[in-house]
């Protein structure tokens, strides 16, 4: 984050959670929304931040394409899956810097459920609003005024609160379908960090552990039927120093 001085600043109503700029050179004014009469300094302070995307679309495609093609999804996930990387989207949090953890509530309902996740992702944020046209054809989720007042309404009262932002984020939303199911994502346009609640299981875990249980199996069915102790323990050296190498490169691949 930039300086505090630089930083777009603005206080919230006390008393209705309205976002007012402080006047210059006065000790007292009034709410624009509510009237109530202000001292200047009191209210909490509210701060805009602002995300350029650092990343392209055709990067962000990139970066899904990675995704997609590590071991933690199934094997043809990358060729199979046919997917759609939107274009650039806007959407706003509100940040309560407790002492202790930030509190992070978006302020817009979301499109999807990923979109939550981004406001835990760290990002290099502006206090510098957007130049006029730097957004253009970007889709910016627009805040809902009446929530953002009720949270700072609510913030204002909470004595642990010291400081508050309101920030703008930027993403590519993406669509998948992949083996007749949808999926949805979001790529986080500072880092192409890709986000997702639900992603197609990998298939392979399922086999190992038929070969690892089958292994068990095995070697409990021998101790049980092979007659003779030192006949049992024999079998069951052999069979699990074959079983060995399966089991080790099962365990690898598992992680
Ligand atoms: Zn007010």
């Amino acid at each position: 984050m930039r300086d505090r001085e630089l930083v777009t600043s603005e206080t919230a109503c006390p008393q209705c959670g309205a976002l007012l700029a402080v006047p210059h050179q006065v000790d007292t004014f009034a709410c624009t929304h509510c009237r109530s009469s202000l001292r200047r300094g009191t209210g909490l302070r509210v701060h805009r931040l602002f995300e350029r995307p650092r990343i392209t679309r055709e990067a962000a495609a990139g970066f899904l394409r990675g995704w997609f093609a590590s071991p933690a999804g199934p094997n043809d996930l990358e060729k199979e899956a046919i997917s759609e990387v939107d274009g650039l989207h806007y959407v706003h949090f509100l940040r309560l810097r407790r002492t202790g953890a930030d509190v992070v509530v978006p302020l817009a309902p979301l499109p999807t459920p990923e979109v939550l996740d981004l406001g835990g992702v760290p990002a290099q944020l502006d206090g510098e609003p957007p130049a006029e046209g730097e957004e253009a054809g970007a889709r910016v989720i627009a805040i809902d005024e009446d929530l953002l007042k009720e949270e700072l309404r609510r913030a204002a009262a909470d004595p642990e609160v010291d400081d508050v932002l309101v920030e703008r984020r930027a993403y590519y939303p993406v669509r998948y379908s992949y083996r007749g199911d949808r999926y949805t994502a979001v790529v986080e346009a500072g880092s192409g960090r890709v986000l997702a609640e639900r992603r197609p299981a990998r298939r392979e875990v399922l086999g190992e552990r038929g070969v690892a249980a089958g292994a068990l199996l095995l070697l409990f069915a021998e101790a049980v039927v092979v007659p003779g102790l030192a006949a049992r323990v024999v079998v069951i050296v052999v069979t699990a120093a074959g079983l060995y190498p399966m089991l080790r490169w099962a365990v690898a691949r598992h992680g």
